[in-house]
């Protein structure tokens, strides 16, 4: 990420700056960033930078303001973040359009975005209302009692990747300030607008100040620093296995709290008895959601050989009749990449697996025309050797393959690192319990693909992550354990 002085003379969106206690930043000794829309390639507007001193001047202001929300009851806390999320709601259609122009997916995707990350924020603040004590028995004479509580687990540093610039701030944000930690958020350099935006939510709602910050910049150094610090309690992060593994070590190293949820690589099973049409029709929503870009997103499509045939045309037709262009354009199905460095991966990925003898049903190609669009691909018969069979894409590739016996497709799905999403298609009773059962995933879809839920956990087992976001478990996550033990 290269940091200098940005003029933007054309912006089209402009922000009050990082967010520090009190009061928004502007203007940083260390400069600012542009922000590009990836469906033209324009510089939409500019991110101001933190450097060492605003970083300092974040987790200092997290930790004064944790002192008085964590004393706020939840029923305070509930009524101030229900506050903000109407406000999200309100400027839902406007802050949609901030997100489809930083991140390119299609409008409509972006508003419910919006929408949704205001019902998970909602969830977990109504959850922590009733996040109850548990009384255990004393064991000796004269103690009267023994009450395990939950009590927030201090000032988080939350890091978001680009994918979802809403819906995963909201994830991590929402369970902080529900169980009464104070945040310093630092979202994504491609995509800060929106959680701009959700700050300015939380800022214009009466959220005292210092309980939520915002920095932004070169996420090495900010997240060095913050985990290294002593009024940081957690670090939480969204992306990939390779950043999120480092990140794991360093907070170890500094014997924090650390919640990650990484990469996968989720399998699709179709069984022979399920709808063929009916489900490719789903699969080619869910593939192509995002462009793809999306780490539930079904990748390996593992289709019972004699539906297979069936599977593919259904698939490849739905994939090549999809509209792509600007998210902002009425119409779209799916929008650019976030830049052209994935653009870029995409062609690698499909180089390689060509390579390794699979073949090109459709797509392969980024459009011939500006922005970081590309099609959608369909690849078949890549062998296990190739990239894209262990490897994330990120993107919007499918790899279609047929099995022959149940067994064997379980062992396909479970064969990589990788354990987030895993999804499998049958009407057939003993299957779809024997799929539960044996896939080796922190989420697994029978007969559909809608895993994130906000009253869900979110998370992954393997190399897919570390604890869970949404649900009860995310609030949990944000909160710690003390045991307060009483002799009469
Ligand atoms: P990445 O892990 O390099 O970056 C993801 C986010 O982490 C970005 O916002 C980045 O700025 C930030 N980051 C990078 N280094 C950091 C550090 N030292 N401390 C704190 N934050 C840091 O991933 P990417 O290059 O954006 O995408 C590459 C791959 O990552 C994808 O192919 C995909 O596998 C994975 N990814 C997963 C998710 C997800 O939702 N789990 C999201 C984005 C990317």
């Amino acid at each position: 990420m290269s940091v200098t002085n940005v003029n933007v003379t054309n912006a089209i969106h402009t922000v009050p700056g990082l967010r520090i206690g009190a009061r928004w930043v502007a203007e940083t000794a260390a400069g600012s960033v542009p922000v590009h829309d990836p469906a033209s390639g324009a510089v939409i507007g500019a991110m101001p930078v933190a450097g060492p001193a605003e970083v300092d001047a974040a987790a200092a202001a997290a930790a004064a303001a944790f002192a008085g929300w964590k004393r706020r009851t939840p029923l305070e806390r509930f009524q101030v973040i229900t506050a903000a999320t109407a406000l999200l709601r309100q400027r839902a259609a406007a802050i949609a359009a901030v997100l489809t122009r930083e991140q390119g997916k299609p409008l409509a995707e972006a508003e419910r975005e919006l929408r949704l990350a205001a019902d998970i924020i909602d969830f977990l603040a109504e959850e922590a209302k009733r996040l109850a004590a548990r009384g255990v028995p004393p064991r000796t004479a004269g103690v009267a009692s023994q009450t395990v509580l939950r009590v927030p687990v201090g000032p988080v540093a939350a890091f978001t990747p680009w994918n979802f610039p809403a819906n995963l701030p909201a994830r991590k944000i929402g369970a902080a300030l529900a169980a009464g930690c104070s945040v310093v958020i630092r979202p994504d350099e491609r995509t800060p607008f929106t959680c701009v935006e959700i700050v300015r939510a939380f800022v214009d709602a009466g959220l005292p100040d210092g309980v939520l910050n915002l920095v932004a910049g070169p996420p090495a150094p900010i997240s060095a620093a913050l985990v290294a610090d002593d009024r940081i309690a957690k670090l939480s992060f969204t992306g990939s296995v390779a950043v999120g593994r480092a990140l794991g070590e360093l907070a170890a190293r500094h014997g924090k709290r650390y919640t990650a949820e990484l990469g996968g690589h989720a399998p699709a099973i179709v069984c022979a008895d399920a709808d063929a049409a009916a489900v490719a029709a789903l699969a080619v929503a869910a593939k192509y959601r995002n462009a793809g870009q999306v780490c539930a997103s079904p990748i390996r499509f593992l289709v019972q050989r004699r539906r297979y045939a069936e599977f593919a045309a259904a698939f490849t037709a739905g994939a090549r009749a999809l509209r792509v262009g600007p998210g902002a354009e009425p119409g779209t199905q799916m929008g650019p990449l976030v830049d052209a460095a994935r653009v870029q991966q995409m062609r690698s990925f499909i180089d390689d697996a060509l390579a390794h003898g699979g073949r090109l049903v459709c797509g392969g190609e980024r459009l011939a025309r500006p922005g970081a669009f590309f099609a959608p691909t369909v690849l078949e018969a890549v062998p296990a050797a190739a990239r894209v069979q262990r490897e994330e894409p990120f993107g919007p590739i499918a790899v279609l393959d047929a099995f022959d016996d149940l067994d064997e497709a379980i062992a396909r799905a479970n064969a990589l690192p990788y354990g987030l999403a895993a999804y499998a298609f049958t009407n057939d009773l003993r299957a779809a319990t024997k799929l539960a059962d044996a896939l080796d995933a922190g989420m697994v879809g029978i007969n559909h693909f809608g895993v994130s839920q906000p009253e869900t956990p979110f998370g992954g087992v393997k190399a897919s992550g570390v604890g869970h976001e949404s649900g009860l478990e995310g609030l949990l996550a944000c909160t710690e354990v003390k045991l307060v033990s009483v002799a009469a």
